[in-house]
């Protein structure tokens, strides 16, 4: 295993009670991401490397004092799946007594796939039809491998949230249907919808 202390931490939220439906959470948000979504309101996360870096050390420090008083911890980001120390993070904060959250843009399938067994609940963002993702992420390919993803995700039977967010520059009606139509078609997905945050969007021309 890779040694946790490596994790590039960007952000922290000590509460929180919407990241993980319904349960107490801390939020850990990773560095990096391998795609480029134009509504990005996170966008210091995308470099691998950002000027936000809070030491593991603090995490781990910070969440000793919390234990008993919350119920899990959520690895957001970023993509989470980017870094190859997030199974060693994941086990070292399981062992502290949390239950485990996990938001993917599903960029890594395979290393999404071996991570369900660790983890109680993934929130995976659904953000296109499979030919129209990189409308979205600025990647080609990365519909495959979002997609791909939520086929693991459904099959695993982990709770989990399927979220597809709406700008109406980049969803249509007609968009949002296919998408709603091949989610069932793949099996028992809980699907959701939120509203884009248009105040940062990483494209200007998303932008209110
Ligand atoms: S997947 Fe898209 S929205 Fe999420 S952090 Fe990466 S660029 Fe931003």
């Amino acid at each position: 295993m890779t040694d946790p202390n490596e994790m590039r931490v960007g952000g922290f939220t000590p509460l929180t009670s919407i990241d993980y439906p319904g349960v107490l959470s801390a939020v850990i948000f990773c560095q990096g991401c391998p795609w480029r979504c134009r509504y990005c309101h996170n966008s210091e996360l995308i470099p691998r490397h950002g000027d936000n870096h809070i030491p593991w050390e603090r995490v781990l420090k910070f969440l000793h004092q919390r234990r008993g008083l919350l119920d899990a911890v959520v690895f957001s980001g970023g993509e989470p799946t980017l870094q190859k120390q997030l199974p060693s993070a994941i086990q070292t904060v399981k062992s502290m007594g949390f239950k485990i959250g996990l938001h993917t843009g599903g960029a890594y399938p395979e290393r999404l796939m071996r991570l369900l067994a660790s983890v109680d609940w993934v929130g995976l963002d659904i953000k296109a039809s499979k030919e129209n993702y990189a409308k979205v992420t600025g990647v080609e390919g990365s519909g495959e491998k979002a997609w791909q993803s939520a086929k693991l995700l459904i099959d695993s039977g982990v709770s989990h949230a399927l979220r597809t967010t709406i700008h109406p520059q980049l969803i249509s009606t007609t968009e949002l249907q296919k998408i709603t139509q091949r989610l069932n078609d793949l099996g028992p997905a809980r699907h959701q919808l939120q509203t884009c945050v248009t105040d940062h969007c990483l494209d200007p021309a998303l932008r209110n």
